[in-house]
């Protein structure tokens, strides 16, 4: 097996002309992909001094040249940093601070947001084809790396605080890969060797998820990543789908939901190369599975879902199509490369069917928060266990999340938790989508609170929306107020909706 990611690099050449990166303006075999990475590591290395342990800062909306420039960093030794597309200036600049690049390698819109007169900054637009033109055909400069070496830094999503620079080593990375290769390698054994597999890629490359799953996953397995470029829209990706037969999409909940509210204008999009379906990263509810499964009767039926985080490298569990049907709520189980447990505050594993903090252990676990020893150490035990942050309970051997500690809404003495109270309200027809949090309370601590977003066209009152919720959960948990507009919720670039941010506009606008 290959033990650093330019070995991974090295021998994806043997795909040679399989298509590995697709959008709608170009293709780029594996032979095409290496030869480009080769020859921009040369670049690195010869113009611009980057060495084994040294950062390459990608910050660029998803475009080829950023899968490009990763190989190209990884494959010297260096580690590269996928900085969030969305960023304003001083997001931008307190991760350069943080990480101290070698070079940035960036695009137009972000150029013009970096203030760092000293860093050299390559523009995907042309001076990477221009340093690929040049050193087209040179030695590959290659360095040999310890599988412990950090390889990449991503930041979380900033979900709770600030992003944090999640830091992982070549073996990190290539451990979350073994799950996906073995599962080829049974598959091949047993007859039904993976062919033709083209995933579509929506998700920004600074995530995770994609960054694993499409650039890594595919350049190892030797499939096609279609990459729609530029911002989330349905038509245009259902459009590129078609015509690009894509095979496999992990979307978030919003996108696919996106899809369902599309009603009978889905029958505009043939679909049927679309194998399989998987809504990851995010919670999603059991209404819109349901409704996924009826708006694509052929590739909902397998619809899977994964669960994990930056940290985790990706995917921590997983639920097949059959147990998610079987149990709409489950993220599944542990990947069998790692390890999993439910504890309770006392750090004391619970037995299954109580709640208790997700704890993951195993190789594909980060090695720290880049420059954060703080931070690393209050989310590590002293055994390596992974401490996520996630409430969720162990039913039948399956996973159920609750919701994120910090998310938990403590009134009197009852825990609500938000997602339970917001699939509720999610059944009342005139409601598009909505969100609940804790609000402080001088008589119960903190006191429910809803904002929910109209579908266009529908009315409905606080009244009506507090009797329907009544009708379907414990009375304790029904928000006591509620805010309804028609404005869409904030979300950030993987659709997530910054809970916190929400909490204090309404706390500071004192409704
Ligand atoms: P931060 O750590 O900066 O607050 P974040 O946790 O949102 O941000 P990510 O690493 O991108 O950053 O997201 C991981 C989190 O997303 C998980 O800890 C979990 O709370 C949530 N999550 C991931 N997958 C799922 C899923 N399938 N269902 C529900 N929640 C999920
Ligand atoms: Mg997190």
């Amino acid at each position: 097996r290959q033990r650093s990611l330019g070995e991974l690099l090295r021998a994806s050449r043997r795909f040679g002309t399989r298509e590995y990166l697709v959008t709608r303006e170009s293709r780029l075999t594996f032979t095409e992909h290496y030869e480009q990475v080769a020859a921009l590591a040369r670049a690195l290395r010869e113009d611009y001094g980057v060495s084994k342990g040294d950062r390459v800062a990608l910050c660029s909306a998803n475009c080829p040249e950023w899968v490009v420039g990763f190989w190209a960093a990884v494959s010297l030794g260096a580690i590269a940093v996928g900085m969030n597309s969305m960023w304003a200036g001083p997001e931008i600049a307190h991760s350069i601070g943080l990480t101290d690049p070698k070079v940035l390698i960036a695009d137009a819109r972000r150029r013009a947001l970096i203030d760092a007169p000293d860093l050299p900054v390559l523009s995907v637009e042309e001076d990477i084809p221009g340093l690929i033109d040049r050193y087209r055909g040179a030695d590959p400069a290659e360095e040999t790396v310890d599988e412990d070496d950090p390889a990449v830094i991503l930041f979380t999503s900033g979900t709770t605080g600030r992003p944090k620079g999640a830091t992982h080593s070549h073996r990190n990375v290539i451990a979350a890969l073994w799950f996906n290769l073995l599962n080829d390698a049974v598959a091949t054994q047993l007859g039904h060797p993976p062919t033709d597999r083209r995933f579509l890629l929506a998700t920004p490359l600074f995530h995770i998820a994609a960054l694993h799953n499409l650039a890594v996953v595919r350049l190892a397995a030797g499939d096609t990543a279609v990459m729609h470029l530029g911002r989330f829209d349905i038509d245009r990706v259902l459009r590129l789908i078609e015509q690009e037969q894509v095979t496999n999409w992990g979307a978030v909940p919003t996108m696919l939901s996106r899809l369902v509210e599309l009603g009978d204008r889905i029958t505009d999009y043939d679909l049927s190369s679309l194998r399989t379906l998987s809504i990851n990263s995010a919670p999603s509810s059991a209404h819109l599975k349901e409704r996924l499964r009826r708006t694509l009767p052929e590739a909902g039926q397998s619809l899977g879902t994964t669960y994990g985080m930056t940290e985790s490298s990706t995917a921590a569990t997983l639920a097949s199509p059959a147990e998610l049907r079987e149990d709409p709520n489950t993220v599944g189980r542990p990947v069998p490369t790692l390890q999993l447990q439910v504890r309770d505050a006392d750090d004391n594993p619970v037995p299954d069917g109580t709640e208790g903090e997700i704890h993951l252990r195993g190789a594909q676990l980060m090695l720290g928060y880049w420059r954060n020893p703080e931070a690393t150490t209050a989310s590590t035990d002293p055994h390596r266990w992974y401490r996520t942050g996630d409430l969720g309970t162990i039913i039948d051997g399956h996973l159920h999340l609750s919701s994120r500690r910090s998310d938990l809404i403590l009134r009197g003495g009852e825990n609500i938790y938000p997602a339970e109270v917001e699939d509720r309200i999610a059944t009342h027809p005139a409601v598009l989508e909505c969100l609940v949090f804790g609000i402080s309370d001088d008589d119960w601590g903190q006191e429910v609170a809803a904002v929910v977003v109209l579908r266009p066209g529908t009315e409905v009152t606080a009244e009506e929306l507090h009797a329907h919720t009544s009708a379907g959960i414990a009375h304790y948990k029904v928000p006591a107020k509620w805010e309804i507009t028609t404005k869409e919720l904030p979300r950030n670039a993987i659709g997530k909706v910054n809970r916190e941010d929400i909490r204090k506009a309404w706390e500071t606008s004192e409704r």
